[in-house]
């Protein structure tokens, strides 16, 4: 285990954010590394608590071998802690970063005393496993002969393409955008994760032999039923890219957008000219209002920031959550509790204040005499339980207001995958309309195609997408192989 005082010895230590101040002024990534000696008490903090939950269903989705690893941080080997860890996660450089981190949660420390930092742990030893040159290519010793398409290439398709690949298939991973990734891309932006260590993890399967196809739509460019045709298994791992709208009056107003179509522009735009190219939409000088939370509407906060915009607010319809655990979600479970996220830092440094109102419904855009939004009329709701106790959303009289707004950004999730693909071949949807692929078998409708990650699951989370590509590729081994010689981890 870690130092067996270490919990009593040290208090937990965050990574450093650079200032608010400071950051806003750049896409760079904000994050910066404790000391090497000061990461190692944070690895010391680790009680190796003998049930560990941090790497339990409750936990860790990917089951990361979390007090391992920690206890390799305290002693410095950090050889040795990047090859535990390279065991369970394919990319830990983008869950070190992006990842709310449900281990921390259920971290037995966490009980009593404020939790291991085990996704700052697990960013350190990726990190330095690059800088030490450890991170070369492993290209399979054999090849099987057997020839699988992946269709999307975020994290859910880039697992599954790495799993398949290490198993010796030969891998074609088709993505419609002109550089892969998916939402790890052209999503989460450049100041959370750096686009960079995307691009050097492609470059590093690449060279392991996965095959990436970039600007092509399947169903558009090359039909689906083709890509089932010429290869021996196809991963439908396409995503759930159907924003949610908000049809009230004045929404074909112009300066209303979905939050994807903002944070994707700018992103390409920062990659092809470093913004010089204005070929995104500016929040230069404007009112902005962000209608929907998440790590969406938090990524579009910090962005407009970093434009110029004189104000931004964000809507939020359900109230403001307890700044503590509640009763519903106790430890281990992951609560959903207030925080204060990177982007709402920065609107605190530069407007003075929050930039959240709770509790708000939108009720309509105005317009002035050009036809582009000035103003969004709302109304204060409040949540209560009815007769079936079942929470229900009531609009308080008196409360309307009307806000200044011309740039507003809708980031009110997503709907599931587009419609394309599964018609094509008929694929059944569930009742959410994802793909239906039941979990653990992860095989659609039709016997030859597998679903992963947001497609089949719905809008989730980096890591889950991990792992669902990782467990979808155990499937597609066996499925050709009749065993798999990968790893399988239920949750
Ligand atoms: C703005 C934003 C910020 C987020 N921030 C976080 C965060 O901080 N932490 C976190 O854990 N999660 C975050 N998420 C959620 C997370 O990014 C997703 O859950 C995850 O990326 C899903 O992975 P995926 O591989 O299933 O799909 P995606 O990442 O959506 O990738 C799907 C890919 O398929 C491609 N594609 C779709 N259809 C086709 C087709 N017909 N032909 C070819 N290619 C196609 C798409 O272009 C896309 O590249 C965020 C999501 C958004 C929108
Ligand atoms: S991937 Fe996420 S949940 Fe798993 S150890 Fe890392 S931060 Fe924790």
């Amino acid at each position: 285990m870690g130092k067996p005082t270490g919990f009593l010895e040290y208090d937990r230590k965050t990574v450093i954010d650079r200032a608010p101040s400071e950051r806003i002024n750049d896409f760079n990534e904000f994050h910066i590394h404790l000391s090497e000696e000061e990461r190692k008490e944070q690895g010391a903090r680790c009680m190796d608590c003998g049930v560990p939950f941090c790497h339990s269903s409750y936990g860790c989705p990917i089951h990361n071998l979390i007090p391992e690893w920690n206890d390799f941080v305290y002693r410095g080997r950090w050889e040795d802690a990047f090859y535990r860890l390279r065991y369970t996660n394919n990319f830990p450089e983008f869950t070190g970063r992006v990842c709310p981190a449900p281990c921390e949660y259920a971290c037995v420390l966490g009980i009593n005393e404020p939790a291991v930092t085990i996704k700052d742990n697990e960013c350190t030893i990726i990190d330095k496993a690059w800088e030490s040159g450890l991170m070369v290519p492993r290209p399979p010793q054999s090849r099987t002969g057997k020839k699988i398409a992946v269709v999307g290439s975020g994290p859910a398709g880039l697992a599954a393409a790495d799993q398949l690949n290490q198993a010796g298939h030969e891998v074609t991973v088709y993505e419609r955008d002109d550089r892969p990734g998916g939402l790890l891309m052209y999503g989460i932006p450049n100041m959370k994760l750096d686009k960079e260590l995307v691009l050097k993890r492609i470059s590093i399967m690449e060279q392991e032999g996965v095959k990436f196809i970039t600007s092509t739509h399947i169903g558009k460019d090359i039909p689906l039923s083709q890509l089932v045709e010429e290869f021996d298994a196809v991963l439908l791992a396409c995503g759930a890219t159907k924003p949610r709208d908000l049809p009230v009056p004045g929404r074909d107003l112009k300066g209303i957008h979905f939050a994807m179509d903002f944070l994707k522009a700018n992103t390409k735009s920062l990659l092809d000219s470093r913004l010089e190219d204005k070929n995104y939409i500016s929040a230069e000088g404007k009112h902005v209002v962000v209608i929907g939370g998440g790590d969406t509407g938090n990524d579009c906060i910090g962005t407009s920031i970093r434009h110029g915009c004189v104000s931004v607010t964000n809507f939020e319809l359900l109230p403001k959550p307890p700044e503590d655990r509640f009763e519903a979600a106790p430890w281990p479970l992951y609560p959903r509790m207030f925080k204060v996220d990177y982007g709402h830092a920065e609107a605190i440094e530069k407007f003075g204040k929050d930039p959240r109102e709770f509790s708000i419904l939108t009720k309509e855009f105005i317009g002035d005499e050009n036809g582009h939004v000035k103003a969004i009329k709302t109304v204060r709701v409040e949540w209560k339980k009815n007769s079936e106790g079942r929470f229900v959303m009531e609009e308080l009289p008196g409360t309307e207001e009307e806000w200044k707004a011309d740039l507003v950004l809708l980031a009110l999730g997503f709907l599931g995958p587009e419609d394309t693909l599964p018609e094509e071949l008929g694929l059944e949807r569930d009742a959410r309309s994802n793909i239906s692929a039941p979990y653990g078998r992860f095989t659609t409708s039709n016997p030859k195609v597998f679903a992963a990650g947001d497609a089949r699951r719905g809008q989730s989370l980096v890591v889950w997408a991990i792992h669902e590509g990782r467990e979808a590729a155990y499937e597609i081994d066996t499925y050709l192989m009749g065993e798999s010689v990968l790893p399988k981890m239920r949750p």
